[in-house]
């Protein structure tokens, strides 16, 4: 079944930008649901580098990149956003009442009379690999990220890839399945020198099969089951890895997708914004973050943050028309209790 959804603002990415827009928005009487294609928050920050330490956010001299992710969920959290993870904003269309209707790829659709794009440099996804009868496994029996360790004790598991991600998770998840088998096209691994040489010495005790240098070639199973993975060398040569699960660690990339059909004037594949307003040229329609340009725009979280000030205020006025915005600072009005 879909479901309607209404609000006054539907925030598109909910990447640090789109985060620190709930909280902007609550500042100003915004309601908000944030729509993000990643099936955690966090955007660039969650899902390409979150322990690295960021060092120019303003009043913290380093913070972990998931710390600040968590800090900003935090700060939105009183404003009672409603999230729809693991989920896309495919289509923008304007309603003959003034408000706009984002349909979801859930099918689910929101009604809002503002609609702030923090999208970033597009919807993130996972690289998959192109094996034929992929998708009716996913979700099942193949997983992109490991959300609970657990899930997989006791399972026979392949993980294919050969970067950080793989060689983690295969020392990780060596302790709680039945077996781990790692394939991988090439002897050598891309992860940290420490965690490529634990890989290798798990190997070398067997807690830890590697099938190098091989690479997906096909799936067996029934009914979103699998059975067995199969690789294969360059060569042809194939080996039948019996499975319940395989994990693709292959990365993630980024496509603008369906942005890029909603009419809104792009200036190289970035949304073009009024820098005073954040305003594109759909009226109700704003931009912050990286997928917004201006003259002198600096990609930088902390750029996003002032952005999502102003799309906020502006936000404002297309939820609220005529009604006038009494500016106060958080230390006057501060913020409900969560
Ligand atoms: P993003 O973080 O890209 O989030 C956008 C979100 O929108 C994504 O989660 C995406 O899935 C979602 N989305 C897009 N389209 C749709 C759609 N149609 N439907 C649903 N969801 C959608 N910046 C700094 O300021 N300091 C640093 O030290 C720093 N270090 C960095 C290190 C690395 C390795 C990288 C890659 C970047 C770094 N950056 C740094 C840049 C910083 O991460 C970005 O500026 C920041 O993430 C932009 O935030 P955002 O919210 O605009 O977009």
């Amino acid at each position: 079944m879909t479901v309607m959804h209404e609000t006054d603002a539907v925030i598109v990415g909910a990447g640090p930008v789109g985060l620190f827009t709930v909280f902007q928005c609550g500042m100003v009487k915004v309601r908000c649901h944030v729509v993000d294609a990643l099936e955690a928050v966090g955007g660039q920050l969650s899902a390409l580098y979150p322990e690295k330490p960021i060092y120019d956010i303003p009043g913290h001299p380093s913070i972990l990149a998931a710390d600040l992710v968590e800090r900003l969920s935090e700060q939105a959290a009183p404003f009672h956003p409603i999230f729809h993870l693991d989920t896309q904003v495919s289509t923008l269309s304007r309603r003959d009442d003034g408000r706009w209707l984002c349909g979801l790829s859930n099918g689910d659709s929101i009604t809002a009379r503002a609609v702030i794009i923090c999208a970033g440099g597009g919807a993130f996804g996972p690289n998959r690999p192109p094996l034929d009868g992929l998708a009716q496994y996913e979700g099942t029996s193949v997983f992109y990220l490991v959300r609970r360790r657990e899930d997989f004790r006791g399972k026979n598991v392949v993980i294919a890839g050969g970067g950080d991600s793989a060689v983690d998770w295969a020392i990780s998840l060596s302790e709680v399945a039945a077996r781990v088998m790692v394939v991988h096209r090439r002897p050598k691994f891309r992860a940290a020198p420490e965690s490529e040489a634990r890989l290798k010495q798990l190997a070398e005790s067997g807690a830890i099969e590697l099938v190098v240098p091989y690479q997906l070639h096909g799936l067996e199973g029934a009914g979103g089951r699998l059975s067995a993975v199969v690789a294969a060398t360059l060569e042809g040569e194939t080996r039948r890895l019996d499975a319940d699960v395989l994990l693709p660690f292959y990365g993630l990339s980024s496509d603008l997708g369906p942005i890029a059909q909603w009419n809104l004037g792009m200036d190289r594949n970035l949304i073009a914004v009024d820098p005073a307003t954040g305003a594109t040229d759909a009226p109700g329609i704003y931009a912050a973050g990286d997928i917004c340009t201006y003259p002198g725009k600096l990609k930088l979280i902390l750029s996003g943050f002032a952005e999502a000030a102003r799309v906020a205020h502006s936000a404002h006025d297309a939820v609220h028309p005529g009604e006038a915005l009494h500016f106060e600072h958080s230390t006057t009005s501060g913020v409900p209790k969560g």
